[in-house]
C-alpha cells in the first residue's frame, strides 16, 4: 500500500509517519529532508540558486540517500545539522524554485516507484510525488500548538528558539508552502483531514491505523 502524508510544519507528521511505518512494517520516506539537505549544501557552498547553470551543476553533485532517519549527502550523514532555525528560515527560497522541485519530484516519485509499501511525507505527495496513493492523509494542528511542539522538539536537542520566532518561522514557511507557484500544499478531493490538535499522539496513530486497516 502506498500512503501520502502531507501537511504543514510542525503538524507531527514525522512523529507519525514514523510510528505508523514501525507499527505496519511499512518504509518511511521523508522528502523535506531532502530539500533540508539541499538547503545545506546551498548555505555551506554559499550556491547562488538564482544562476541555473550553477544550480544544475548543484543538483548533479548532490547525491542525497534516505534511511530512516538518516539522510546522506555525498556519503555524509547530515541528519543532525538539517533540523536547525538557520535552514527552517532558508528552505522556503530553495521549495520555491521549480528546476529544484523538478528534481526532487523525479527522485522522490522513483523512490515510491521502487517501494512496495511506503509512507511518504511532504507537501505535494498527494498532489505530485505519489498521485496514485492509495490513501492520502493530511495532517494538521492549530499553528499555536505546532510552534509550542517545535519549541519543545527544539529544547530536547539543545536549540533555544524563542516561542514567538519559532511562531513567526511557522507562520512564514507556512504562507510560502501554500502561496508558491509550483506544487504548494493543499489537499486533494480525496484527502482524509487529521487534526491533531488537542489529540496525543496514540490517539491520532489509532484513528489513522483504523482507517488504513478499513483500506485494505
Ligand atoms: O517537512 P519539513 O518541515 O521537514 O519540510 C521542510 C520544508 O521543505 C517545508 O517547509 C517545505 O518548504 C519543503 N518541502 C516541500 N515539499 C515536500 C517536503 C518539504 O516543499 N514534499
Amino acid at each position: 500500500m502506498k500512503i501520502a502524508l502531507d501537511g504543514p510544519a510542525g503538524a507531527g507528521k514525522s512523529t507519525l509517519a514514523k510510528a505508523l511505518a514501525k507499527r505496519c512494517g511499512y518504509t518511511y520516506i521523508n522528502t523535506g529532508a531532502l530539500y533540508r539537505a539541499f538547503t545545506l549544501k546551498m548555505l555551506d557552498e554559499n550556491i547562488d540558486i538564482e544562476n541555473e547553470a550553477v544550480l544544475l551543476r548543484a543538483l548533479e553533485d548532490s547525491v542525497m540517500k534516505i534511511e530512516g532517519d538518516n539522510v546522506y549527502l555525498n556519503g555524509e550523514n547530515i541528519k543532525d545539522r538539517i533540523y536547525t532555525p538557520q535552514i527552517d528560515q532558508n528552505i522556503s527560497k530553495v521549495a520555491c524554485n521549480r528546476t529544484i522541485r523538478q528534481h526532487m519530484s523525479e527522485m522522490q516519485k522513483k523512490m515510491a516507484r521502487e517501494t512496495e509499501n511506503v509512507i511518504m511525507e511532504g507537501r505535494d505527495i498527494a498532489t505530485v510525488v505519489m498521485p496514485e496513493a492509495d490513501i492520502k492523509f493530511f495532517v494538521t494542528a492549530s499553528v499555536e500548538e505546532r510552534a509550542r511542539r517545535r519549541v519543545k522538539q527544539n529544547e530536547e536537542k539543545n536549540i533555544f528558539h524563542s516561542f514567538e520566532e519559532t511562531l513567526k518561522d511557522i507562520q512564514y514557511r507556512d504562507e510560502k508552502d501554500t502561496q508558491r507557484e509550483f506544487a504548494p500544499l493543499m489537499m486533494t478531493k480525496d484527502s482524509i483531514v487529521i487534526d491533531n490538535t488537542g489529540k496525543t499522539l496514540e490517539e491520532t496513530i489509532e484513528e489513522m491505523i483504523c482507517i488504513m486497516q478499513e483500506k485494505k
